[in-house]
């Protein structure tokens, strides 16, 4: 059942009067289930919508919308479909009380994964969503395969009822379906010949899968250490090696690179990241591959920035991005004139390891600026709050901006909160 959250101003759905809290019920008489039938089914410019009205009155609209007018309907968050695996790595289960509530939600969804690039691992699937899937073209998925071979992947994913993945992916793919991949390596499990086996049949799917990513798997303060372990440096240097032959390979064969290491891999094993050119579209930035690079591409895209000479700005970030910074702060002070400051913050409270920026907790921020009254501005990555800037502990960004006494901004690449100066 889906349900009107908000009704946009001048738009098909004012004209309607529809009322907050109607119910969606079927479009051209197909039951409409949740957010995509809505999307997909009611895409025509003619169609027949049944709904029910807060009060009970079932309602049928005969709606048509000229070219380029929005229906206007905001539905109610979606019922997230639960996760069915018990990953040693996964850290959700173990999380203290009073973080943001999205975060104690294991979600392993086909559908947020085609919406939003929120990998899942498809385990979960029943005969129905995969025709939903064929249907509706639900394309590209990002999928986590982690290990090709059965047996290695129920194991990695405790769930002995994972289906087996390659079959699985040829089934979609054959109905015209695309995937972006990741594989998170667990030292001894899913790394050596099995990563080599892993790659190798994905490789062998073809134009299908997109991409690749190997991420070294990370560990919060409330993994299962006695479970799993992260990767050592010798560990990840081996797999970035596997990752550029299988790279070197596809470039010569296919034309683009197609698997890449994680930021995280070169850095623990101490090599240097690839140039920007080696992640070809940056398909999986947001899963930290390549994030670097692209930060350096959109400052440098972002032309000439305002001067900002006698100025000073604080840079808070994490570990991760922190080894990084410098580089890149000094290309800002030679095109401002500004006086950039790095902090960099450990996070205490999923632990020294875990080195993202994005799961900072406000309360380090706070932390991080108590007392600092000496910068005339201070910027905060924006990846580390959600879309209402609330960080995941749930402090606000606001609640952090009233309390600081220095201006705060969030910012994604520098040039975003840098473009209209500092006073
Ligand atoms: S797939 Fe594994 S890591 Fe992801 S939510 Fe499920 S149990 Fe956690």
């Amino acid at each position: 059942m889906i349900r009107v959250a908000s009704v946009a101003p001048d738009s098909i759905a004012a004209d309607l009067e529809l009322p907050v809290g109607t119910e969606l019920l079927s479009v051209n008489g197909r039951e409409l289930t949740d957010f995509l039938d809505w999307e997909f089914l009611a895409a025509d410019e003619a169609f027949l919508l049944l709904a029910r009205l807060p009060d009970g009155e079932s309602v049928e609209f005969d709606i048509e919308r000229p070219e380029g007018r929005p229906l206007g309907v905001q539905l109610e968050p979606p019922h997230i479909r639960r996760c069915a695996n018990r990953c040693d790595f996964c850290f959700v289960d173990g999380l203290p009380e009073g973080l943001r509530d999205t975060l104690y939600v294991r979600d392993d969804d086909y559908r947020l994964s085609f919406r939003y690039g929120n990998f899942a691992t498809l385990t979960n699937l029943k005969p129905r969503d995969v025709e939903r899937i064929l249907e509706y073209r639900l394309s590209p998925l990002y999928v986590s395969v982690h290990a090709t071979d059965p047996v290695i992947r129920r194991r990695l994913l405790r769930n002995p009822r994972a289906p087996a993945i390659i079959p699985q992916l040829q089934h979609l793919a054959a109905g015209g379906i695309q995937f972006h991949t990741q594989i998170v390596l667990q030292p001894g499990v899913n790394d050596g010949p099995v990563l080599e086996q892993s790659l190798s049949d994905l490789y062998r799917l073809a134009d299908p899968v997109l991409s690749v990513s190997v991420v070294p798997v990370g560990l919060t303060t409330f993994s299962q250490h006695d479970a799993t372990r992260e990767p050592t440096e010798a560990e990840c240097r081996s797999a970035a090696e596997t990752a550029h032959r299988f790279a070197e390979r596809a470039l010569v064969e296919r034309g683009h690179r197609w698997v890449h290491g994680a930021d995280e891999l070169y850095l623990n094993a101490g090599l240097p990241l690839p140039p920007a050119d080696w992640y070809g579209d940056f398909g999986q930035v947001e899963n930290g591959v390549g994030s670097v690079r692209f930060l350096e591409q959109r400052i440098a895209a972002a032309g000439e920035l305002p001067r900002l000479d006698g100025r000073r700005i604080g840079v808070l970030t994490g570990t991760a991005m922190g080894r990084l910074m410098p580089e890149v702060l000094q290309t800002l002070s030679q095109a401002t004139g500004g006086s950039f400051e790095l902090m960099v913050l450990e996070n205490d409270l999923f632990g020294p390891s875990v080195s993202t920026a994005a799961l900072l907790p406000g309360r380090a921020f706070q932390r991080a600026l108590a007392g600092r009254s000496d910068l005339d501005l201070a910027l905060l990555p924006a990846e580390a709050v959600n879309d209402d800037a609330v960080f995941l502990d749930d402090v606000t960004f606001d609640e952090l901006a009233a309390a600081a006494r220095v201006p705060l901004r969030l910012s994604h690449d520098f040039a975003d909160a840098l473009s209209v100066g500092v006073r």
